[in-house]
């Protein structure tokens, strides 16, 4: 079947952002679509309790949103966080802002509200037909069958399409499918973090207020555990411990009272531990979750199958990547349908694939190095010295100039590898001019520029 054909079925697994905003793109294109999800419809039974509740959205994750022209209805949800406010022990808090360029900052967005957005979009086109309560067990891939399992009934259904799209998350079923095909070579790894997240909130203040600053996602680093809070429209934030789950002296294997876990909050969290009522009764009854990369491939197979979102390429939280990364994935393959129109799907998913795969590789890459860096160098000196002169060069350089956070989050016309290799060997370069003291206060702003440039280049020379 011809890719142009927009009398093509599409069966997308999975009405969760990526599907969603998916089902959404392929029926603009004409395609007929099916989306399926294995829960109910999320804008009608409240679910999900302690399951990252809010997200950081950023640059990339708007540039698939544009895609399908929700641009000024996504603004809506959005609060503007213009960076991190550290909470050392003991110390009063301060922020470090994400970039020197005003225009460039992060969002805190609710998952469902996003969305709910996305599928009240996707009930007004014609072309999509969407059903809930459906799980997929297994896919048929040579034949784009898949079979479904009723949510209530247990009953099972069986839907076919010229085209299978996974978007059916880190757990995904077709990927467990193209696992279990004996037909072709299918690499696969999961890497888990020692550490597990779980969600904590404080209330809104009187008259939906907010109890601590709101433009700003909190992060209280303590080298081996963070907590990190982020604003809801309500006035409420969704706090999220990372904490290890065992071989430490505070971690989820020991906090199994709630004198235990106030004990822990005292020392570690005090000034978080008044804006938190619900402390214990939260940390019991709210899931621990695990944190984990997954990297696979191929994402296709039979010219008939594709995934894409976390399906493909679920990654640690950390970069506040992982919603934008799988957004990001709908305008790549929007692009490559233009860039090969006409062509076999065959043919469309390898460019894909080709095209994306050392992005996404990059970021999951780049997210765990984050973490390290939440939790551990925020709160040093000379983490802090070369945040300082970072916003100095993008604030009087905007042109010149971006750090790794930001060639990551905001330049969203690069690759996340490219990225990648840039930001760390500025990093490097920062780094080490700062150690050596070759960066002394006394020298003119520019200049110092000019040998970070040379250094960075240096750098990639010899990487
Ligand atoms: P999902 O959102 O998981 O959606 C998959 C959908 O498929 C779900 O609706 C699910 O019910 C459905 N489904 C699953 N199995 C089946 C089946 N068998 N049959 C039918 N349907 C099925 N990303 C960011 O960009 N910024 C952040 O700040 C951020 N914070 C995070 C914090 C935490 C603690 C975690 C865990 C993740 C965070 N992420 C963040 C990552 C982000 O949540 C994911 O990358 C994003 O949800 C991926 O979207 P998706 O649609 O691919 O997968």
């Amino acid at each position: 079947m011809n890719s142009n054909n927009t009398q093509s079925s599409i069966l997308i697994i999975g009405a969760g952002l990526c599907g969603s905003l998916l089902a959404l793109r392929m029926a603009q294109r004409g395609y007929q679509v099916q989306l399926i999800e294995k829960r109910p419809d999320l804008r009608e039974v409240h679910q999900d309790a302690g399951r990252s509740i809010n997200l950081a959205f950023s640059d990339r994750g708007m540039k698939g949103i544009k895609r399908v022209g929700l641009e000024e209805e996504v603004k809506k949800l959005c609060i503007p966080m213009h960076g991190r406010m550290i909470h050392n022990l003991g110390a009063e808090p301060f922020m470090s802002n994400y970039s020197g360029r005003d225009n460039e900052y992060i969002n805190s967005i609710s998952r469902t509200d996003l969305n709910a957005m996305l599928l009240d979009a996707c009930d007004k086109m014609d072309n999509i037909e969407i059903k809930y309560n459906l799980a997929c067990k297994n896919v048929s891939l040579e034949e784009a069958k898949a079979t479904f399992e009723d949510y209530t009934t247990k009953e099972q259904t069986t839907f076919s399409a010229d085209v299978i799209l996974g978007a059916d998350g880190a757990g995904s079923s077709v990927r467990k499918s193209m696992f279990l095909n004996k037909n072709f070579l299918f690499s696969f790894s999961q890497d888990y973090l020692t550490h597990g997240y779980k969600e904590l909130s404080i209330p809104p203040a009187e008259n939906n207020g907010y109890r601590t600053f709101k433009n700003a996602l909190h992060i209280w680093p303590r080298g081996e555990d963070m907590l990190i809070a982020l604003p809801n429209l309500d006035g409420s934030f969704t706090v999220t411990l990372f904490l290890p789950y065992s071989d430490s002296d505070y971690c989820y294997d020991t906090l199994t009272t709630p004198e235990m876990v106030t004990e822990y909050f005292e020392k570690e969290f005090p000034d978080v531990l008044e804006l938190i009522p619900n402390l214990a009764e939260e940390f019991f009854e709210n899931p621990t979750g695990p944190l984990g990369t997954i990297k696979c491939s191929p994402w296709h197979c039979y010219g008939k199958n594709l995934i894409l979102g976390d399906a493909a390429h679920a990654i640690v939280p950390f970069y506040g990547q992982g919603m934008n990364a799988s957004f990001e994935d709908v305008a790549v393959f929007d692009d490559i349908l233009d860039a090969h129109e006409g062509e076999s799907w065959e043919a469309i998913f390898k460019a894909y694939e080709a095209a994306r795969k050392p992005d996404t590789d990059a970021i999951a890459n780049l997210a765990v190095d984050n973490f390290h860096e939440m939790k551990e160098h925020t709160a040093s000196d000379l983490f802090q010295q070369k945040r300082k002169l970072e916003m100095a060069f993008e604030a009087e350089f905007p042109e010149d100039y971006h750090s790794k956070y930001s060639l990551v989050t905001f330049k969203e016309d690069i690759g996340y590898k490219e990225a990648k290799m840039r930001g760390r060997a500025q990093d490097k370069a920062i780094l080490n001019l700062l150690d050596d003291g070759k960066l002394p206060d006394t020298l003119p702003l520019k200049e110092k520029l000019n040998i970070v440039n040379k250094e960075t280049q240096d750098i990639l020379h010899d990487d």
